[in-house]
C-alpha cells in the first residue's frame, strides 16, 4: 500500500491545526472522504441533478441510473443475492430503526424475548426500547469477558421458546471486538430465530459477505467507509423484506393510492419513502471503488499493523494506562484511560497538538456502566493513517499525561 499516494486523495489530511499537521484518529465516528467521492457529489449537483424515478426527461433518467447502479454496486460489495435486497436509508441508525419498527413490530409481542449484547451502540438499543414500550417484550443482554469478547456460553443459554430475534454489532465501536457473528447467526437459526447485524464498524475494515454470514439483516453507514454523509444501507433477505410492512409512508413507496386502499411498491422501494439522498447514494459507489482499488484485505492488514504498533507502545511507555478491549482479532480501535486523568482533558489537550480523537461514552452508556467508567479516550485508524501518525499520537499521550499527572 502506497500510503502517501492514498493520502493525496484526501484534501482534508493536508490541514494543519495549531501549527501542526492534522493527525486524524476519529475514524470510528466518521472517516474522511477521498476526492473521487467529493467529485461525484459535485457532479450530482452540477451535472445530473433531477429527482429519481419520476421523470421521463434525460436528467432524471441519468440520476436514476446513477442511483440504481450504486444499488448494484453495494449488492456486489457485500455479496447480496440481489440488488432488490439493498434498501437505502440515512445511515445505520435509520436502518436499525427500520428493522426494529417493521420486523420487530411483526415478531415481538408480550412475553417474547429479544437478545442484544452489552456492547451495543445506542442505535441498536433505543429503537428496540421504543418498540418495547408498545409491545412489552423482554430484552436479554449477552455479557462479555474481561478482554471484551462476548460470553458465547451465556449467549447460547439465552435461547428459549420465547426468543424471537437477535441483534448484535459485528464490531464494537468502543472495544474494537469483532464478534463471531457467523457462529452466532448459525446458533440463532438453529432455534429458528432471525439475526440482525449492526455492521457500522465492520464494513470499512473487513470483507463482509452477507451470504457467507447468512445474516438476515445487515446495516451500515456510508460516511464511515470513505463515503458521503446522510446515506446508509439496510441489507435484508428477500423472504423477510417481502413479509415486512413498510416503515414510513409517502411518495415512491406505493403502487397505487386511494382513500380506500393503498398498495405498496416492489422491493426495495416499499422501504424507501420520499426522495432519497440520490446524490449521496451515487457517491457511495465511488467510496466502494476506492476501497476495492486498495483492497479491503490490504486495508485490514495495514490497520492491524497500526493497532499492534500503537498498543505495544502505549502499554510499554504510558504508566497507568488501561486499554478497554483486548480481544484477539479486534479491529483498529483503542479506547483507553490513563490513571485518574479525565478523558475530556486528554482529548482537549491532544487536539492542541493537532491530534483528533474522540472522548466520552461513544453512544454506549450501558457498556460504560458495565466497565464501571463514564467514558474513554478513543483513537481509531483508517487506510490513510501512518506509523508516523501513530507515533505522534503516542508521544502526544505521553506529553499530555505528564501535564495532567
Ligand atoms: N452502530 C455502531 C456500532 C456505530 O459505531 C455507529 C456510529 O458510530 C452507529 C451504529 C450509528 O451510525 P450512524 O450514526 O451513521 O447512523
Amino acid at each position: 500500500m502506497d500510503i502517501s499516494r492514498i493520502r493525496e486523495e484526501f484534501p482534508i489530511l493536508g490541514r494543519r491545526l495549531y501549527g501542526r499537521p492534522l493527525v486524524y484518529l476519529d475514524n470510528t465516528a466518521t472517516s474522511e472522504t477521498p476526492r473521487e467521492v467529493v467529485d461525484a457529489v459535485v457532479n450530482g449537483y452540477t451535472v445530473t441533478k433531477a429527482n429519481v424515478h419520476r421523470g421521463v426527461h434525460t436528467l432524471s433518467q441519468e440520476a436514476t441510473l446513477l442511483q440504481e447502479e450504486a444499488r448494484r454496486r453495494v449488492a456486489a460489495f457485500i455479496n447480496a443475492s440481489s440488488h432488490e435486497e439493498v434498501v437505502f436509508t440515512r445511515g445505520t441508525t435509520e436502518a436499525l430503526n427500520l428493522v426494529a419498527s417493521s420486523l420487530g413490530g411483526m415478531l415481538l409481542g408480550e412475553g417474547d424475548e429479544l437478545i442484544l449484547t452489552v456492547m451495543e451502540h445506542h442505535a441498536n438499543i433505543v429503537p428496540w426500547q421504543l418498540l418495547q414500550a408498545l409491545k412489552g417484550f423482554r430484552l436479554r443482554v449477552v455479557p462479555m469477558h474481561e478482554d471484551g469478547s462476548l460470553d458465547l456460553d451465556a449467549y447460547r443459554s439465552m435461547f428459549n421458546d420465547r426468543t424471537r430475534l437477535v441483534s448484535c454489532c459485528h464490531a464494537s465501536n468502543v472495544l474494537g471486538t469483532v464478534n463471531p457473528v457467523k457462529e452466532m447467526i448459525a446458533e440463532a437459526h438453529a432455534h429458528g430465530v432471525p439475526f440482525v447485524v449492526d455492521g457500522a464498524q465492520a464494513v470499512p475494515h473487513m470483507k463482509v459477505d452477507v451470504i457467507d454470514l447468512d445474516a438476515d439483516f445487515y446495516a451500515f453507514s456510508a460516511h464511515k467507509m470513505y463515503g458521503p454523509t446522510g446515506v446508509g444501507v439496510l441489507y435484508g433477505k428477500r423472504e423477510w423484506l417481502e413479509k415486512m410492512p413498510p416503515y414510513q409512508g409517502g411518495g415512491e413507496m406505493i403502487e397505487s393510492v386511494s382513500f380506500d386502499k393503498t398498495t405498496f411498491a416492489e422491493l426495495p422501494f416499499k422501504f424507501e419513502a420520499g426522495t432519497p439522498d440520490f446524490i449521496g447514494i451515487s457517491a457511495l459507489s465511488k467510496a466502494i471503488d476506492f476501497i476495492e482499488r486498495i483492497g479491503i484485505d490490504n486495508i485490514a492488514a495495514h490497520e492491524h499493523e497500526l493497532l499492534r504498533h500503537t498498543t505495544e507502545r502505549l502499554l510499554r511507555e504510558v504508566p497507568g494506562i488501561r486499554i478497554f478491549g483486548q480481544a484477539p482479532g479486534k479491529c483498529a480501535i483503542i479506547s483507553f484511560l490513563v490513571g485518574n486523568e479525565h478523558h475530556y482533558d486528554m482529548g482537549m489537550l491532544l487536539d492542541k497538538l493537532g491530534i483528533a480523537v474522540r472522548t466520552g461514552h461513544h453512544c454506549a452508556q450501558p457498556l460504560m456502566r458495565s466497565l464501571g467508567i463514564e467514558g474513554t479516550v478513543r483513537a481509531s485508524f483508517a487506510a490513510y493513517n501512518t506509523i508516523e501518525e501513530a507515533d505522534a499520537f503516542v508521544e502526544g499521550v505521553k506529553r499530555v499525561s505528564a501535564m495532567l499527572e
